[in-house]
């Protein structure tokens, strides 16, 4: 393609190994893929574990107690996508006008993909960078996006609809937020473990007694058997924060034949 200019957003470190240009709503982007041999194997100067457990209401609910939010950015931006697309269907397929709209549909989206974005990076970046230790669902196991009835009976949620359930969880990027967890960990020297979903909304995580009527409620968790009375998406956390333990140690120790390669976040830049 020749010569290319572009405004370089941070250093290059490393050998480029390929290049990517890509166009987004009108906007160019370039990124590098580069290799480097890292002195060291880095250490996560933190020693705490944390288990998380993903929702739909509350995007993120710790084994401490904490819970994150989820930014919903396409639900405050909906009802000015739904007016643009409005209109969109008034003008004439293909004509300038209709391009015109289509542009700003383009970039609406490309908005609320940049907030999304930017929100997951804050909190996993505040998640990695305080524990060395990490522990999530698999999402491949759970694969909640693309069933809703299974994510019904795992979350014992009410689902209205499964495009309904579809769209929030693509709003907040469930798999995004794990793949960027995954990344940060590997970055600091510590651990992403995924565990399997099966049952750590009906364990009780103090005496591990597992029933489905533990799960009185969507909220509440109370055992049938021992009377433990939490949280229901805190109890699950800390089944979840569990069974990574247990998969730690059915390894053998910190991260036997994990992969060494780091995987680079994509940051691109914008080209001037
Ligand atoms: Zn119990």
């Amino acid at each position: 393609i020749g010569l290319v200019k572009f405004r370089k957003s941070q250093d290059i470190i490393g050998t480029i190994k390929n290049v990517t240009i890509s166009k987004k709503s009108g906007h160019w982007y370039i990124s590098f893929g580069t290799e480097r041999e890292l002195a060291q194997t880095p250490r996560h100067p933190a020693t705490s574990a944390i288990g998380l457990d993903m929702g739909i209401t509350k995007l993120l609910t710790t084994s401490n107690g904490e819970v994150i939010k989820p930014k919903n950015s396409f639900k405050a931006n909906q009802i000015k996508l739904a007016k643009l697309q409005r209109q969109l269907s008034k003008k004439v397929t293909f004509s300038q006008n209709w391009k015109k709209q289509n542009r700003k549909i383009q970039k609406l989206h490309h908005h609320i993909a940049n907030i999304r974005q930017d929100y997951l990076h804050k909190i996993t970046t505040t998640i990695s960078k305080n524990h060395a230790m990490i522990a999530c669902e698999d999402l491949s196991v759970t694969n909640m996006s693309k069933s809703a009835s299974s994510t019904t009976a795992q979350k014992g949620c009410n689902v209205k609809a499964k495009s309904g359930l579809n769209k929030s969880i693509l709003d907040q990027g469930w798999t995004m937020m794990v793949n960027m967890l995954e990344y940060k960990q590997q970055w600091r020297g510590g651990l992403l473990v995924k565990v399997n979903p099966r049952y750590t909304s009906q364990t009780c995580s103090q005496c591990q007694h597992i029933a489905k009527e533990n799960r009185q409620t969507q909220s509440k968790f109370e055992c049938v058997k021992c009377g433990h009375k939490a949280n229901a998406d805190i109890n699950a956390a800390r089944n979840i924060l569990a069974a990574g333990h247990a998969v730690l140690s059915a390894e053998g120790g910190c991260g036997k034949g994990r992969p060494l390669k780091q995987k680079t976040c994509d940051i691109r830049e914008k080209v001037a």
